[in-house]
């Protein structure tokens, strides 16, 4: 069930030549207060359908594409070519709050959806009431964890301000039928995701994994689902869940920015650093930082036969994570540079990922780019690979 590579999207049809910034960055990742924009409609063509939005314009480009945050939160990118109209609002544009979002969600899901609100999620499920609350309690968990760890790390990283949406399905089967609208065919290789465009994450109950459940019976109370969780066969599936709440919880902390320039490397290897949770400890987050066996497994093979990447490539591009053929590999490598930088280069990874936040959304930079923002912060690279080398060669 271990998941080979995370569906974190990137941006299509995106209005990225001459992109205007008519927004800050910071106002991206909903930290930055500011004054209230007005409230936009457009209305552009999807599929032949023809689709409205609602909502503030973060982004404008020279072709008249947009992008536009609605006040749930959704981002939406429509190209110019693919607009039929665009009109304002005297009303100013004013964020959902819990209640409402709860709402908007459940007009969107099947019938028999409930709503638990925590103090930072607004959480929609038709499992059961005690998996609800367990997910939130994880949840709430990671995100303190995560934004303390910044912090004193030096980042402007702050919790969100506005509740996190997230699905939870009974089973599999439901939440791939909601699933698959958003992620085709790859939705069934994958047992939870988070999305950049609506900034939900989507997954079913893993205690209803037939074979957990078959093989591990009761999953009925609170103490039930702990147990059960904390068994070695559920540690992958319990690990995707960490990995795109992390993913979440980074894209609304201040900490990244969606649809940013975001090197894939580095958001994945953030995500699996976060990974390992302990699920033994149920008032602290002791798992921040554990070695992520699985991947360092891989690691180390592939370190073995000489075939990691060289880290040009792996900095340069997305290409070897993008593709199926290299990507568990890549992923495997961005995990333990990730990991190298944090623990022994942390306060450089910090400033790095913070000023990779403030570069415009739906920009790509090139190759050259990026590897000369890695190597402002962290110097030059064949110093920088043999430290690394000698560090991770340390693991056991
Ligand atoms: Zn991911």
């Amino acid at each position: 069930m271990t998941k080979l590579r995370c569906p974190l999207e990137q941006p299509r049809d995106c209005p990225r030549h001459a992109a205007v910034a008519v927004a800050v960055a910071a106002a991206l990742c909903g930290s930055a207060a500011r004054p209230a924009a007005a409230l936009e409609t457009v209305l552009h063509m999807v599929d032949g359908r023809l689709v409205e939005h609602e909502g503030e314009v973060l982004l404008e480009d020279s072709a008249g594409g947009v992008m536009l945050r609605s006040p749930d939160g959704q981002l939406h990118i429509v190209p110019g070519p693919r607009m039929t109209r665009r009109s304002s609002d005297e009303r100013p544009f004013e964020w959902l709050d819990a209640k409402q979002l709860a709402e908007t969600l459940l007009a969107e899901l099947p019938p028999g959806f409930r709503v638990h609100q925590s103090d930072h999620y607004t959480i929609c499920y038709n499992t059961t009431d005690a998996y609800a609350r367990w997910c939130s309690q994880l949840l709430e968990r990671l995100q303190r964890a995560f934004i303390a760890h910044w912090k004193k790390r030096g980042c402007a990283v702050a919790a969100p301000e506005r509740p996190l949406p997230v699905l939870i399905f009974a089973d599999q089967q439901s939440y791939l039928e909601h699933a698959r609208a958003e992620l085709g065919a790859s939705a069934a290789n994958v047992i939870g995701y988070y999305s950049m465009a609506t900034n939900r994450i989507c997954m079913y109950d893993l205690t209803g994994s037939q074979a957990l459940a078959r093989e591990y019976g009761n999953r009925g109370s609170m103490r039930d689902i702990s147990l059960l969780l904390a068994h070695p066969a559920a540690e992958p599936l319990v690990a995707t869940v960490v990995h795109e709440a992390t993913h979440q919880i980074s894209f609304n902390c201040g900490l990244q920015t969606r649809f940013g320039a975001n090197p894939l490397w580095m958001s994945e290897g953030l995500a699996m650093y976060f990974e390992t949770p302990d699920l033994s400890s149920s008032r602290s987050w002791s798992g921040i930082g554990e070695v992520n066996y699985s991947r360092w497994d891989r690691f180390v093979a592939n370190e073995r036969q000489g075939r990691l990447l060289p880290f040009e490539k792996l900095i340069g591009s997305d290409d070897a994570l993008r593709a199926p053929e290299t990507a568990v590999d890549a992923y495997a490598q961005s995990w333990a540079l990730n990991y190298f930088l944090i623990r022994w280069r942390p306060k450089q990874y910090g400033k790095y990922l913070m000023e990779i936040a403030t570069k415009p959304p739906l920009t790509e930079p090139k190759p050259a780019q990026r590897l000369a923002d890695f190597k402002k912060h962290f110097g030059d690279l064949e110093t920088l690979q043999r430290e690394f080398q000698r560090q991770m060669s340390r693991i056991d």
